[in-house]
């Protein structure tokens, strides 16, 4: 079973009428609904005004693939949130960010950089082409595929150069976007993919949805999901005895906590 948690902030849906119509229940409710075709996929939620962000130790435990949508209220994610987040992407949890989740602190601590774009609120075409045919998370697409109406996000993105880029897409108004990116932070996968805009009905699409299943088992497949008490996979500590021979040359200054 892989366990998946879909997180939204849910604050667009609830606020704007328009956006509630094209998603009743909220973003993270219509991406749990075409998960659930899946049967391998056991899959929860969790927004952004429950206590702890909806996010505990707990539930991120035994959580294979952790799926972010935010938008305007990054600040209000908690530092701990965050921080739990990132470590258990480095112990091994999947990490699927959308959207203008490229915004959000989990995304940008886990990058370190400030993950900037330039973007077009127009309700432009987005042709989305594939860069690699034989990625699994590629699966089943066609070589392009288009969006009638997106949000424009344009280059440059300021992220660090990715393991591989899975998608661009080419925007009507001339723009072009590094769409669809991989990183491996310690043993976890990152996913990074770009359409999702609250004002269209963009995860209704059915390619949209085939990349987001695809993706959840390409995360889950290559992360290599570590649970230890002490937190740490690979630890950091003093290794005072070496395991040849040597004899000590010069001096040390030692550890400042070390009394
Ligand atoms: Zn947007």
């Amino acid at each position: 079973m892989t366990k998946v948690l879909i997180w939204n902030e849910f604050l667009h849906e609830v606020e704007n009428n328009d956006v509630k119509s094209i998603y009743p229940n909220g973003i993270h409710y219509c991406i749990k609904e075409f998960l659930s075709n899946d049967k391998s996929l056991k899959i929860e939620t969790a927004t952004l005004r429950e206590k702890n962000n909806g996010i505990t130790e707990e539930r991120l435990k035994d959580c294979n693939v952790l799926i972010w949508w935010g938008h305007k209220a990054h600040n209000e994610v908690l530092q701990e949130t965050v921080n739990l987040v990132q470590r258990r992407v480095l112990e091994g949890m999947g990490l699927i960010v959308l959207h203008s989740g490229h915004h959000s602190k989990v995304f940008k601590q886990l990058m370190g950089t400030n993950c900037n774009l330039t973007w077009r609120e127009y309700g432009e075409k987005e042709r989305v082409w594939i860069c690699n045919p034989g990625h699994p998370i590629c699966e089943g697409l066609n070589p392009y595929f288009e969006l009638e109406m997106e949000e424009m996000y344009g280059e440059p993105f300021q992220v660090p150069s990715p393991d591989e880029t899975i998608f661009t897409s080419w925007f009507e108004g001339g723009e072009t976007f590094r769409s669809g990116l991989l990183y491996k932070r310690g043993n976890g996968q990152i996913f990074y993919f770009r359409p999702g805009h609250e004002a269209y009905p963009t995860y209704h699409d059915q390619n949209i949805q085939k990349i987001i299943l695809n993706a959840v088992h390409y995360v889950k497949e290559v992360s290599k999901n570590i649970w230890k008490d002490n937190h740490s996979p690979t630890p950091t500590s003093n290794r005072p005895n070496p395991i040849e021979n040597i004899s000590k040359k010069g001096f040390s200054v030692g550890h400042p906590t070390k009394k």
